[in-house]
């Protein structure tokens, strides 16, 4: 598979080169496949659900063909998934796919360990170690320093703003040991953000050592979040009459949004095969997305804090890759998309709760609330032409192909949920009176020591540190 620029289509460069880059400094693109090679029918048309380190593998391989060899490649995907997606029914017609199975509670785990895995790989014949600097404001940190942990030939040094993130999830960055350490920097996230910048910049540096991100740019991370699309599709497939008697269901995935990676990713599944009708982006009042939908015109804005802080993105950066692929008239098409505030989310949470008894996360309620409008009567009321005010919570008012099954009672919806609601205990309690049972991983986090470093917010401090410490 040879893969391109988003910005300029006769880049044509090996997975190895679009890993290691991390994205294009010279046209400021980001590289994608140069096409979505089809899934063997041996995976899209069994009666029984292929395992999900199978979809895996056979998904990769198509990606990886001629840089990493099959048995490799296996040890990988072995190596990457010792925890599930599970795919959980709460009603006859809604589907969970939980994605917190992995160390650290949250969905960014299945692309950080098979991007770490892959850069370890690509890293091998080198003699010198590859050094990660990543800036982060919360799950990021988290996902990518436990995915390099005790990988060989890489290390890793994560920034993260002191007093300004969860304490669970300074707890989690604070915790690492070997190859991996925390700095705790006096300043904000954009301070961490530039003092990583500008040591990527640095001359003295970069000629001492090899320097990488492990933004979420890299296309090492959105590849494999395809998988679990096309595992969940087949499963409730293959289950969909026995729960529902929809004989032949239209599967809508429904994707708690903010940098747009993870719907990227369920593209990459729709075009490999998977069978998936359709997607609600779901978002919280960052809605620069349902905004373009609704009006036509992409006006990024800076990020509002919110509940569902994970998703509090103004200018998504996947925005760019969606638009390579597609005109605007075929995402809508393709796209149904909802947003809600915080008060919206609070509710949705107890509505979700009364309705079904699961306790979900704040980032996969919004999820949930877009589907369950949607299913009652907010499509029908933009199939009638009734569309709600864009300005105020609910259903973009543009119409999607497969908008006509959902009234025809045709549709069943798979949420992702992105996250443990452990993770946001006190959010959740607010919403249902009660904190959800914290994990046995995430409770061990907060009994071990603090290995943090301590940095003050000043460059010439933070490179006389890694000139010393690397
Ligand atoms: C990162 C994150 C998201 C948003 O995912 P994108 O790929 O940036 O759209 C949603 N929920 C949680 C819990 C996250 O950590």
């Amino acid at each position: 598979m040879k893969y391109t620029d988003t910005r300029d289509k006769n880049v044509s460069i090996s997975l190895k080169e679009a890993v290691l880059g991390g994205m294009n400094k010279k046209t400021g693109g980001l590289y994608i496949p140069v096409t979505f090679p089809s899934l063997p029918t041996s995976i899209l048309e069994r009666n029984l659900t292929p395992s999900f380190r199978d979809i895996a593998y056979e998904s990769a391989k198509l990606y990886c063909e001629g840089e990493i060899d099959d048995s490799s490649l296996q040890q990988i995907i072995a190596d990457c998934y010792p925890f599930p997606a599970k795919v959980v029914p709460i009603d006859p017609t809604t589907y969970v796919l939980e994605l917190f199975h992995g160390p650290t509670c949250a969905f960014k785990d299945f692309g950080a360990r098979f991007m770490a895995r892959i850069m370890s790989y690509f890293n091998k014949d080198e003699t010198e170690n590859l050094h990660i600097l990543v800036a982060t404001s919360g799950d990021t940190g988290s996902a990518v320093g436990s995915a390099f942990s005790g990988v060989p030939g890489i290390d890793v040094t994560i920034l993260y703003p002191t007093g300004k993130i969860s304490p669970l999830q300074e707890k989690q960055l604070s915790t690492f040991t070997g190859n991996v350490r925390a700095l705790s920097v006096k300043g904000t996230f954009d301070d961490c953000q530039k003092m990583v910048k500008t040591a990527f910049t640095d001359k003295d540096l970069r000629s001492k050592f090899r320097l990488s991100s492990a933004n979420s740019i890299n296309i090492a991370r959105l590849l494999p979040q395809s998988f679990y699309y096309t595992y969940s599709s087949l499963v409730v497939k293959n289950r969909c009459w026995a729960d529902n008697k929809i004989e032949d269901p239209s599967i809508i995935m429904v994707v708690p949004s903010g940098n747009f990676g993870n719907i990227t990713s369920g593209l990459i599944a729709k075009e490999m095969g998977a069978p998936i009708k359709g997607f609600i982006a779901a978002t919280n009042a960052n809605k620069t997305v349902p905004d373009w939908l609704a009006s036509g015109e992409y006006k990024p804005r800076p990020s509002i804090s919110t509940y569902s802080n994970a998703m509090d993105v103004g200018d998504p950066s996947n925005y760019e890759r969606i638009k390579s692929f597609y005109t605007l008239d075929s995402i809508r098409k393709l796209f149904a998309s909802y947003w809600t505030d915080d008060e919206g989310t609070l509710q949705a949470i107890r509505n979700c709760h009364r309705r079904t008894g699961y306790i979900i996360d704040p980032h996969g309620a919004i999820g949930w609330q877009a589907w369950d409008d949607m299913r009652n009567g907010e499509m029908q009321n933009l199939i009638n032409g009734i569309p709600g005010d864009p300005s105020k919570p609910g259903l973009t008012p543009s119409l999607t192909s497969w908008a006509n099954d959902v009234p025809e009672g045709k549709t069943v919806g798979i949420l992702l949920e992105t996250a443990h609601p452990a993770k946001f205990g006190a959010i959740v309690k607010n919403a249902i009176g009660r904190e959800p049972t914290i994990p046995e991983r995430l409770g061990k986090v907060l009994s071990l020591p603090d290995n943090s470093i301590p940095i003050t917010n000043d460059y010439n401090l933070f490179k006389e540190w890694l000139m010393e410490n690397l």
